[in-house]
């Protein structure tokens, strides 16, 4: 793999202010690939139909200016788009960062994991996954994975059967087939079984203690289904960032 030599102190920024960017176009797509609209045309206001002008679509600088009202109907942007575009200005960076400042897999890493946000974003509005972020998440997955030296494909399979064995367990419907390809992609990311296991042993801690928090509080019923994606996007990251060491700690290494 060639290595470009490019200073991280002139890449992190760079890679920050690309992803926030991205953060924003990412916000377009998770509003209008569950609606089915095109990407094309100007963004709205979703409560009141008026159109957008250029300083209202300057990624987080535009909410913090607005107070995160709509500056129409005074309607409340919801905290979700910002954070999708901070987030978004992190995933790059953290890739770079976790290729020891490699510029090909770096970007490789920070695009599966923006569409790991994106898709995780989604199902945080719907309840549910479009195979437009899932299949991309895959695929860049797999393509940072196949970059690593004695590649092994277990991760990958343990990761998409351990959510194939609960979708078909489940009858097969709803959305859970998307689950099927984020597993296998938190497979290829996690690179090895021990790190996948700690990514979705923290998902389910992280879940689980959210669930709590949401029923103590009244938000959520018990039985009601809590989107799990979030969970399964900030497990991996977990499991990339402290995971080496997670999995020392735990066999005593
Ligand atoms: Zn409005």
């Amino acid at each position: 793999m060639t290595v470009f030599p490019v200073p991280p102190a002139f890449l992190a920024p760079f890679a920050a202010l690309v992803g926030v960017a991205l953060g924003s176009f990412g916000n377009v797509l998770i509003y209008r690939v569950p609606r089915m609209e095109g990407v094309g045309g100007r963004s709205r206001c979703p409560h009141c139909s008026r159109v957008l002008t250029a300083w209202e679509l300057i990624p987080l600088l535009s909410f913090v200016l607005l107070r995160g009202r709509c500056r129409g109907c005074r309607a409340s942007i919801a905290l979700l788009y910002p954070l999708v575009e901070l987030l978004s200005g992190a995933v790059f960076p953290l890739g770079l960062w976790l290729s020891g400042w490699q510029v090909l897999p770096g970007l490789v890493l920070g695009t599966a994991l923006w569409f790991f946000l994106l898709a995780a974003a989604m199902d945080l509005q719907t309840g549910l996954v479009s195979d437009a972020f899932s299949i991309p998440l895959l695929f860049f997955a797999g393509f940072y994975a196949f970059q690593h030296p004695g590649l092994s494909l277990l991760p990958a399979l343990i990761g998409g059967a351990f959510f194939g064995v609960q979708w078909v367990a489940g009858g097969g419907g709803g959305g859970g087939s998307a689950d099927v390809l984020v597993g296998a992609a938190m497979g290829f990311l996690a690179g090895t079984v021990p790190l996948l296991l700690t990514a979705l042993f923290a998902a389910y801690i992280i879940g689980a203690c959210v669930a709590a928090v949401l029923l103590l509080s009244g938000r959520r019923t018990m039985g009601e289904q809590l989107e799990f994606i979030p969970f399964l996007f900030a497990g991996t990251v977990i499991a990339l960032v402290w995971g080496e060491r997670i999995v020392q700690a735990y066999v005593g290494g």
